[in-house]
């Protein structure tokens, strides 16, 4: 078998057509504020991309880039400020913030109908109980490509790698929603091999090149892999290994090019979303 590519980078590019579209049917741009703090690399990259998506559909982005000792207090009183700016309908915190500030409370802090990351409590709270709002981007992203294969998700065995609050738990939360049965492995996991061998669905989204081999793969088996992994050579790798991956499976992701320009699609779609809200 080889496998069918899923092609993030082609359905996020209708995907912003389609928000592109409706956002120009509204009175208003809608506004999307983004924070940085301090100079990541890799965050300035993300945060550049997710201001050119919002340029492309007509979202109206403000970059606030704060700098690395900015304090704790001074990161939530400007996350109060555009809580209260009617005129940013979504508010995003580029991650990893500095050791010196708990992510947890700034991401707490931003109001539930602003968190288009959908990262707050409120937000996986719904989700657990199947009446969701805002919703992930990865996680909600990967549901849109999962819906391209056309496959019944209903009662097929989905094994997530990691455990992480912005992607593996709450893509357990969108396999539950969707019937799937759920097992979700981390690094204290027992005979990983063994429960990625009998998984319908494998999300990888561990943060390790090539982890998941190609020949744990069940015959037949829809593959994401969410890794974003840079060799030294400069290549960018996912977690699972591809080539030999694609022997095995249905369907799979590439990276580059399958859940990160889904995850950017996402977000702008729920930025609409959060705009819609007070329309
Ligand atoms: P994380 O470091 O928070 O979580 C990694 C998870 O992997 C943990 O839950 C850990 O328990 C698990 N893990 C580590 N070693 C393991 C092992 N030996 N066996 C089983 N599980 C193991 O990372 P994250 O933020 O969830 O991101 C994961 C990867 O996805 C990273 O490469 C990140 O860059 C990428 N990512 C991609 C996108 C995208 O849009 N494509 C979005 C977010 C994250």
């Amino acid at each position: 078998m080889t496998a069918k590519i899923l092609d993030g980078k082609a359905i996020a590019a209708q995907q912003r057509q389609l928000v592109k579209a409706q956002i120009e049917k509204l009175e208003r741009a809608p506004g999307l504020a983004v924070i940085r703090v301090g100079d990541n690399p890799a965050s300035e990259v993300y945060v550049r991309n997710k201001r050119n998506a919002c340029a492309e559909v007509g979202i109206n982005s403000q970059a606030f880039e704060l700098p690395a000792n900015t304090s704790e207090d001074d990161l939530l009183e400007l996350l109060d400020k555009l809580n209260n700016d009617d005129d940013m309908d979504g508010i995003l915190v580029q991650l990893p913030l500095p050791d010196h500030i708990n992510s947890d409370l700034v991401l707490e802090r931003i109001l539930p109908e602003k968190d288009i990351d959908g990262f707050h409590p409120y937000n996986i709270g719904r989700l657990a109980l199947r009446m969701p709002l805002l919703r992930s981007c990865t996680p909600k992203g990967i549901m849109t490509l999962l819906a391209h294969t056309g496959i019944d998700l209903t009662g097929l065995d989905a094994v997530i790698i990691g455990q992480s609050n912005i992607v593996g738990r709450p893509m357990a939360l969108e396999l539950l929603a969707a019937r799937c049965t759920i097992t979700v492995c981390h690094s204290r996991t027992r005979n990983l091999q063994e429960k990625i061998s009998n998984a319908d669905i494998v999300v990888a989204a561990v943060g390790k090149p090539n982890f998941v081999k190609g020949e744990w793969i069940k015959p037949g088996a829809i593959v994401i892999d969410v890794g974003i992994n840079r060799l030294e050579n400069g290549k960018l790798v996912g977690d699972v290994e591809f080539e030999a991956a694609c022997q095995r499976a249905s369907w799979i992701t590439p990276v580059p090019g399958g859940v990160g320009p889904m995850t950017v699609a996402t977000l702008l779609e729920n930025t609409l979303q959060a705009a819609l809200f007070s329309n």
